[in-house]
């Protein structure tokens, strides 16, 4: 059902230019590596991150081919219904959120953060239990909602497909310009999608052949995600008659418990991070990914010499839940 081909996209050609920044401390000095990060939340105020390169050409396809609705899953913390229904009502669209947990239909006023932005952005929501969502890749449960929604461009969970791969290009470029000394990229992983969306276009840049680039992985249990990413990178080099050369690697270590779980130690390094550099961070992807960074370091996983850049992904609209 995902498998598009992409035509013509100029009026998204242009993607914001975000800083990347070098992060100095006696930390990385002990350990003879330099490291950078990539401000990428800067990119939209309310689309932060990885979500507006996911949605940008979908975003184009869905316009022109004549769809009015923009239809997506998540649950009620999901950076990706956000997005979602911010770009919908910037691109003059519907928008329609399948939510995880039935009982929030009653209860408004337990709604998050994350879900009352969406509903004032124009997002309609449709919430099903656990079970119901559980089934929202089977074939039969999208033949029905596209019977219910003839109308609407139906988005994965989290926004993951090839467009959205694709749509890390410009970010790649962007990486290419500001920080081409980079040895080891680091990003937060949820679905696999970002990651692929990396390997996928930094490859295609000849002097980054013998870089690394390794997720890590906010979910306990990611290790299924492995053989997803290896699928989406070779649908993406089929339609792209690409290769994708950079080394890639998922650390599943890392999930402090499980999604949207933290421990004390996580939060103490995300204050003393936010404090040091004046960077904004937000607990469920980019603390985790910052933590996984700084016990690689010190378990010696990471080689001095080493020029390590941290891909800032976003989500700080999380932080207001
Ligand atoms: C969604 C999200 C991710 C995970 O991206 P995937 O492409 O699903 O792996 C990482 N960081 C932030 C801030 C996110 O919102």
């Amino acid at each position: 059902m995902f498998s598009q081909n992409p035509t013509n996209f100029s009026s998204l050609e242009a993607t914001p230019l975000t800083e990347c920044i070098k992060l100095d401390c006696p930390l990385f000095d002990k350990y003879q590596v330099q490291v950078w990060m990539k401000l990428d939340y800067q990119n939209h105020p309310q689309i932060q991150g990885n979500k507006w390169h996911k949605l940008r050409y979908n975003l184009a396809y869905a316009k022109a081919h004549g769809y009015k609705t923009l239809l997506t899953f998540g649950g009620a913390y999901s950076n990706h219904i956000a997005a979602t229904a911010m770009a919908a009502k910037e691109a003059g669209m519907q928008s329609i959120g399948i939510i995880r947990g039935q009982e929030l239909a009653e209860m408004p006023e337990k709604w998050s953060h994350t879900l009352q932005t969406a509903k004032k952005n124009g997002m309609r929501f449709e919430f099903i239990d656990r079970q119901s969502y559980r089934a929202r890749n089977t074939a039969k449960f999208l033949d029905q909602l596209r019977l219910k929604h003839p109308d609407a461009y139906l988005l994965p969970e989290g926004g993951t497909n090839l467009l959205a791969l694709k749509g890390f290009d410009l970010l790649a470029k962007q990486i290419q310009q500001q920080c081409p000394q980079w040895t080891h990229l680091y990003c937060a992983v949820g679905t696999g999608g970002t990651l692929s969306g990396l390997v996928a276009n930094l490859s295609q840049y000849p002097q980054n052949q013998q870089k690394k680039i390794i997720g890590v992985a906010v979910l306990k249990n990611a290790d299924y995600l492995k053989a997803q990413i290896r699928q989406w990178l070779e649908a993406f080099n089929a339609d792209n008659q690409t290769q994708d050369s950079i080394d890639w690697q998922l650390l599943t270590q890392y999930h402090a418990g499980g999604y949207a779980k933290t421990r004390k130690s996580l939060d103490q390094l995300g204050k003393r991070f936010q404090k040091a550099f004046k960077i904004p961070l937000e607990p469920i992807y980019n603390q985790k990914m910052l933590n996984g960074v700084y016990q690689e370091l010190k378990q010696g996983h990471i080689p001095p010499n080493a020029k390590v850049l941290l891909l800032h992904t976003g989500g700080l609209q999380a932080n207001e839940s």
